[in-house]
């Protein structure tokens, strides 16, 4: 049998150019036919394809010695050439009762991220889910002053290995005691239509029958409103569920709340987001987060009733989680049933979403955030104050002329 070195130098085995420090390729990030190919310059039967596949994949295996089945000098070779996880270390914090299970990952260059599982017990009609919320980035450009990750700003985008092996964490989790992942949600940390290459070809491995096996309609990427990047998902034709951080239905607020609404105002989004729905025949699920006194007057309820009446859209109004240095909270549960009322009169389809692991910070970036230490105490005091007159004027209907902070993959900060 040919002995079994890998076949390139670590940094050139298939499927690198991934960011991180390991210069090794992340398994779950390889495509099949590259694994293939690399096992046959090995000298090795095809069959071994499908076997490290099925060891790898169903057995949510972390190190080589987990992909039984495998003889010893190959599963050693894998090693040599592959990561099988790329999330070195996690740290868990439970809450809701352990409904909601916060992990915050270190990454081999020691970036944190971030991801949640999140279980829904069966109830009248409805099966059980788990669900898992990942992240897409290292912090975020975008900057969104109710988001902790926004807080934080860009480190670098995850590899497509990073990405994947998140909900790999959870499916490992859940089958340990025999329970299954039914759905994965990109609304973790950064943008993900900020580094959609990576991101899609992670959607492919999740949705792959041969790989992690779950079916891409349990699948939804959440997006700030990156028009080029929903242009693009529509002429693929139907990946996943599009989901589009919306927050506020007119321009001036909206430019505060979402800082990439300077580049790509509501207008172009929902123009974007329509042709996505009308091309796709799948609904589009529009995010609002609810501000207290900022985003949540029957004016605002109005405006976003006249934006997506007659559309093919549902409305999730989330809420606002708690974050540190922001002048702002959630709206009242009251002000939050009227508004939702509002949009149902006028045919917008409308549902509330509850929080989960508030008290653990579960609107992801916080307990990075935390690792990252306290900011000096007058700039969280210049921050607020800046907020809160942004917010303001933007209530009164005035634009602000700032211009975008917001970077796009490729493009320096
Ligand atoms: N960057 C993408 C996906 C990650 S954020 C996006 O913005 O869509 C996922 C969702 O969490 C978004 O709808 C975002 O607005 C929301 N979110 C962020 N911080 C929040 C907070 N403090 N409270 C409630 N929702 C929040
Ligand atoms: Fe980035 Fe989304 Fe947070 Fe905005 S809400 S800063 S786009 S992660």
């Amino acid at each position: 049998m040919t002995s079994l070195v890998p076949i390139a130098p670590p940094g050139t085995a298939p499927g690198t150019a991934e960011p991180g420090s390991d210069p090794r390729a992340g398994l779950s990030g390889v495509r099949l036919d590259e694994v293939g190919a690399w096992l046959a310059s090995a000298g090795q039967p095809p069959y071994r394809a499908r076997q490290l596949a099925d060891a790898f994949w169903r057995g949510h295996a972390r190190v080589p010695a987990d992909l039984r089945g495998l003889p010893a000098a190959l599963q050693a070779a894998v090693g040599e050439s592959f990561v099988l996880d790329t999330l070195i270390e996690t740290e868990l914090q439970l809450s809701d009762g352990g409904l909601t299970e916060k992990a915050l990952h270190t990454l081999a260059d020691g970036s944190l991220i971030e991801s949640v599982l999140m279980h829904y017990p069966a109830r009248a009609g409805h099966r059980e889910r788990h669900t898992a919320c990942i992240s897409s980035q290292v912090g975020c450009a975008v900057g969104c002053p109710f988001c902790a990750t926004g807080e934080l700003g860009f480190g670098r985008d995850l590899s497509t290995a990073e990405i994947v092996d998140q909900v790999r964490w959870a499916a490992r989790r859940l089958s340990s005691d025999g329970r299954r992942l039914t759905n994965v949600v990109f609304m973790g940390m950064g943008e993900p239509l900020l580094n959609l290459d990576r991101v899609l070809e992670a959607v492919s491995a999740l949705a792959d029958a041969a790989r992690f096996g779950l079916g891409a309609r349990h699948i939804t990427v959440s997006t700030s409103g990156v028009v080029p990047g929903i242009r693009r998902l529509t002429a693929l034709g139907p990946q996943f569920t599009l989901a589009v951080s919306l927050h506020a239905a007119r321009d001036p607020l909206r430019d505060v709340l979402v800082p990439l609404n300077r580049r790509w105002p509501v207008a172009e989004v929902l123009a974007a987001a329509r042709d996505h729905a009308a091309s796709t025949g799948r609904r589009i699920s529009y995010e609002y987060t609810m501000i207290g006194g900022v985003n949540d007057t029957a004016a605002d309820a109005e405006a976003l009733a006249v934006l997506l009446r007659g559309d093919l859209a549902h409305v999730n109004l989330i809420p606002m989680n708690p974050v540190a240095h922001t002048p702002w909270t959630a709206s009242p549960m009251p002000v939050i049933e009227a508004f939702a009322a509002r949009l149902r009169d006028a045919g917008v389809p409308v549902t509330i979403r509850r929080n989960r692991g508030q008290e653990i910070g579960a609107a992801c970036g916080q307990l990075a955030a935390e690792h990252a230490g306290e900011p000096p105490v007058a700039a969280v005091a210049r921050r607020r104050e800046r907020l809160v007159t942004a917010s303001a004027a933007a209530i009164r209907g005035e634009r602000s002329v700032d211009p975008s902070p917001v970077r796009e993959s490729g493009e320096e900060a």
